[in-house]
């Protein structure tokens, strides 16, 4: 198509001379070329980015070039009800999305319509999905924890309230399943919670939403959903709509937690609008202000202080990895912004050791100051001796013979990688978290056999929650544990632990 803007300028402009300027709210423009879910619009001289604009058929469009002679706008809708010379209507206001308890429990798009076929949602209040992040005078240190109900991540990879952690790995890694069990942990702790679908199959955003009913989960969540079939541009809005639904919640001095599924499918969205819209191309074919996507995105979570109502939004991001590159472009992005990742590896993925975090790639760097004081007892050990194990496996690998000491160290760390081992769907209160931890710091292990060992944890649980309650219940009160308490429970474990060979015909062996 060859047309220059300036030739039908002048056509335009003669046709607006008469134009009454009286309706000065909303100027009109003329689209000069639509193509590809992108239209170019003559006439704005005044528009704004980001601005939403009004076409012909219930079309809208958001302003993302503002060139010299017209504005190059992102289309919402069907491209194809467009034409040509069709009028443009401004709008003065920036995309908005309504907020508010209305959406708990809803499944909405990225312009907030509800797609659940349930009753629409009425509105009280709008919000732009584009704002400055708070100012550091607004916030304070992250210091309450945000429970996973996930053993491996609470102990040793523990997240505050405010914090952004990256969860990031190859597909097929068990990402989803994380934060999906974080949702469900989040249950009677007053915690809002937001799950941003992007570019996923709606099947399985329908899956998600499913479990987190049967879960009970589900009143305290609403999911935004930009599937995979919807233009770009919707899967670009998503995450800052999201954000502007969390963000009304942390105003009013609530604790959010929000998770961007994934943030490497947004970054290919963007890349697909600006390649359209004849931005520059830079590394990988993303354009330069990709990086800002993601940070202006991420700043937004923030733990608020007093002055400002004390509210938090804590933010869970996904990447998705290719062959395990974290140093690809986006994922070396999305790690220098957040507060810290947690790694799943394929490797342990497939063979069973789920979830596959690798809790030395792993880190959260803010949220070991919200850990409480029980926790920390159990699981100040746990990273060195994984370690340990993991590089005295590599020695034995070999198939020397090896000393004492080393066969001490892997037999401590395959019984605590089997203890690590987590199902799906079932987060843990955080006393039986340390419950299960207890037996690895304090010895209860070595005796059991390493197949054996979720099923003594287990046994350990139920023989606790039967008989010794108060213990586990001192543990959420004091959120410590105290030296006496370790004693009573030292000997009520005794016990367990005797029970258990018994039952199961296990010689007491004390040599190894
Ligand atoms: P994708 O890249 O496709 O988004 P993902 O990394 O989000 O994948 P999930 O969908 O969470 O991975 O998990 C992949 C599969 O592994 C699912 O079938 C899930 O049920 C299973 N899975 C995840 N975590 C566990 C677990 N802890 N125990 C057992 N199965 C699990
Ligand atoms: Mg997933």
């Amino acid at each position: 198509m060859d047309i220059k803007p300036q030739e039908i300028s002048a056509l335009i402009k003669e046709q607006i001379k008469d134009f009454n300027y009286e309706y000065k709210s909303s100027d009109l423009g003329r689209v000069i070329q639509v193509g590809d879910g992108i239209a170019l619009v003559y006439g704005l001289d005044n528009v704004m980015a980001g601005e939403l604009l009004k076409f012909n058929h219930g079309v809208y469009g958001m302003v993302l070039n503002l060139e010299t002679d017209h504005v190059g706008v992102v289309l919402m809708g069907n491209d194809r009800l467009i034409k040509e010379g069709d009028e443009v209507e401004r709008t003065n206001s920036i995309v908005e999305v309504g907020v508010g308890d209305g959406l708990l429990g809803r499944v909405v798009n990225s312009l907030g319509q509800v797609i659940d076929g349930g009753d629409e949602i009425e509105y009280s209040k709008f919000r732009p999905i584009e704002r400055v992040a708070p100012g550091v005078m607004t916030r304070q240190s992250v210091h309450e924890p945000l429970h996973t109900g996930i053993k491996i991540i609470d102990s040793m990879i523990p997240i505050g309230k405010g914090q952004r952690e990256l969860i990031i790995g190859d597909r097929q890694t068990g990402k989803t399943a994380i934060v999906i069990d974080t949702i469900i942990n989040q249950k009677g702790k007053d915690v809002y919670c937001v799950y941003v679908a992007i570019g996923q199959k709606a099947s399985t955003v329908a899956q998600i939403q499913e479990r987190l009913i049967q879960n009970d989960a589900m009143k305290y969540t609403v999911i935004v959903s930009a599937t995979a079939a919807q233009q770009a541009p919707l899967q670009y809005i998503a995450p800052y709509t999201g954000c502007a639904i969390a963000e009304e919640w942390m105003d009013q001095g609530k604790d959010v937690l929000i998770i961007y599924d994934d943030l490497s499918k947004h970054a290919v969205a963007y890349r697909t609008i600006s390649l359209l819209l004849r931005r520059p191309a830079g590394r990988e074919a993303y354009p330069g202000d990709v990086f800002y996507l993601h940070s202006r995105l991420l700043e937004r979570s923030a733990k608020l202080n007093e002055n400002y109502g004390g509210g938090s939004m804590t933010a869970l991001p996904l990447i998705e990895t290719q062959a395990g590159d974290i140093s690809a472009y986006i994922p070396t992005n999305v790690i220098s912004i957040t507060d810290g990742q947690l790694y799943l590896l394929s490797d342990y993925f497939n063979s069973g050791i789920r979830p596959a975090v690798d809790s030395g790639m792993s880190v959260s760097r803010v949220g070991s100051a919200a850990q409480s004081k029980a926790m920390k007892k159990v699981s100040a050990s746990l990273k060195l001796n994984l370690a340990q194990y993991a590089e005295m496996q590599s020695f034995a690998q070999f198939g020397s013979d090896v000393d004492k000491a080393t066969q001490r160290v892997l037999n401590q760390g395959a019984r605590l990688t089997e203890l690590l081992k987590q199902t799906q769907y079932a987060p843990l209160p955080q006393s039986l978290i340390v419950l299960s931890l207890f037996l690895h710091t304090y010895d209860y292990l070595p005796e059991i056999p390493v197949d054996h060992v979720s099923r003594f944890e287990k046994f350990a649980h139920d023989q606790f929650k039967e008989n010794y309650q108060e213990y586990l219940d001192e543990i959420d009160e004091t959120n410590d544990l105290s030296d006496d308490l370790v004693d009573k429970m030292k000997e009520a474990m005794d016990g367990v632990l005797e029970r258990y060979l018994r039952q199961h015909g296990l010689q007491v062996d004390d040599g190894e």
